[in-house]
């Protein structure tokens, strides 16, 4: 039986991927809706190729010219339209513009390969409930979750025997500076990742070790354990994908070659395992696995994610829309690297504590910490006479 995929951020790195690990399923696997913002040529091409049901394109002038071309698909404007008549959703847009894709897959009680991190770390007290619709299943494509969704599966009972989930990281293109080394890099230079080729907005996320804190904030989310017991440990050639370490002092880790169409490939097949081979290691070219700890006062965005998910409540979606807002910037010109670091603690600072009930009560957080983080990026912005850049 074909599996019915759709697709939301089909433009991107994770989407073209996801529409790769498809093509090389042989029909096992077909694409019923694709969904972007607007990357016009790209979504053509995948139209043209892959014949979605639907297709949801946010930008109105870029929606109308396909509509044109493509007469017999439906085009929408809503995200969330992809998810009527798919057997799985792969989210892989990127930022908060995620959430209605996670919000809309669980209600319908769908399995929802999720990419998209931040919709988590965000609404994670509404996404919880969201959680036991009958037939909702959450699959991590993030790399290192994806290891620790595959480790606990040699736990029966992994809420009593884990003792602690390790989370590596490749120490993305700064491991090793100082901040004097970091106060004067480019965007290039944060643009430049050693192992892993992705979209800007998370490459610049893992160059300050925000993208790392998020994903600790995602592995409580995902997994249910506690801050005290989720560790971050660097390890620069990207070849444990992450690990987890029982009562009884095992570790049981996932290795692969940096490569996120297995991860990909992963959630779509779940609970099969995907019968076409990406990243697999070759043992005889392995020489070495190296490992450090953080460099915390560097990288100071890991430890205000540690700070914001303890917080809880609204603090991680303060934290997720002020880096977003500050990632821009710096992408932007506006703001130096060294400044995320600061636009994020001064933002969370001005956290007011609010708790989240509702989706409403998300969208008001965001919009909330945007406006706050807007602020503080445009006073950085004046003292560096960057405002117009
Ligand atoms: P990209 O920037 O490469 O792609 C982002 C995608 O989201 C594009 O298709 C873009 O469309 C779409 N998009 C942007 N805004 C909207 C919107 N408002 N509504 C609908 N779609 C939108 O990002 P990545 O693929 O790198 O990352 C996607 C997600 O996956 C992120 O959450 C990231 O953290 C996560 N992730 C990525 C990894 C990677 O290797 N790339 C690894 C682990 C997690 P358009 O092109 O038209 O602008
Ligand atoms: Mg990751």
């Amino acid at each position: 039986m074909t599996v019915k995929v759709a697709l939301a951020g089909s433009t991107g790195s994770i989407g073209r991927q996801t529409l790769e690990v498809v093509a090389a399923s042989h029909g096992r696997y077909e694409i019923t809706a694709l969904a972007a913002s607007s990357n016009e040529a790209v979504l053509r091409e995948q139209l043209a190729e892959h014949r979605p049901d639907v297709v949801a394109v946010v930008d109105a002038s870029v929606r109308k010219r396909l509509a044109a071309d493509f007469p017999t698909v439906k085009f929408t404007d809503d995200v969330a339209d992809v998810v009527d008549g798919a057997d799985v959703v792969v989210n892989a847009v990127v930022g908060f513009a995620g959430l209605p894709v996670t919000l809309e897959t669980l209600r319908q009680g769908k399995r929802l390969a999720l990419a998209n991190k931040e919709s988590l770390i965000a609404a994670g007290p509404i996404v919880q409930p969201l959680r036991s619709t009958k037939g909702a299943m959450i699959v991590p494509v993030d790399s290192e979750h994806c290891a620790l969704h595959q480790c606990l599966r040699s736990s029966d009972d992994a809420k009593r025997e884990v003792a602690s989930l390790q989370l590596t990281a490749s120490g993305g293109p700064f491991r090793g500076k100082t901040r004097d080394d970091l106060s004067r890099v480019n965007v290039a230079e944060a643009l430049a990742h050693p192992t892993w080729s992705m979209g800007p907005k998370i490459t610049v996320d893992s160059s300050t070790l925000m993208n790392k804190g998020l994903e600790v904030i995602e592995a409580h989310e995902l997994f249910g354990i506690g801050y005290d017991h989720i560790q971050v440990v660097v390890h620069p050639q990207s070849i444990i994908h992450s690990m987890v370490t029982f009562t009884d002092g095992a570790t049981i880790a996932q290795l692969s070659m940096p490569d996120m169409r297995l991860p990909i490939a992963y959630a779509i097949a779940w609970p099969e395992r995907f019968d076409v081979s990406f990243g697999a290691v070759d043992w005889t070219n392995l020489r070495r696995l190296d490992f450090e700890a953080p460099d915390r006062t560097t990288f100071r965005c890991l430890d205000l994610a540690y700070a914001a998910g303890r917080t809880g409540g609204s603090a991680p979606a303060w934290l997720s829309a002020a880096n977003e807002v500050a990632v821009d910037a710096f992408l932007a010109g506006r703001i130096s690297w060294l400044q995320i670091a600061e636009v994020n603690d001064a933002t969370l600072q001005q956290h007011d504590g609010a708790t989240l009930s509702n989706v409403d009560d998300v969208l008001a957080a965001d919009a909330r910490a945007r406006h706050l983080a807007h602020g503080i990026v445009q006073n950085f912005a004046h003292a560096a006479g960057t405002v117009g850049a």
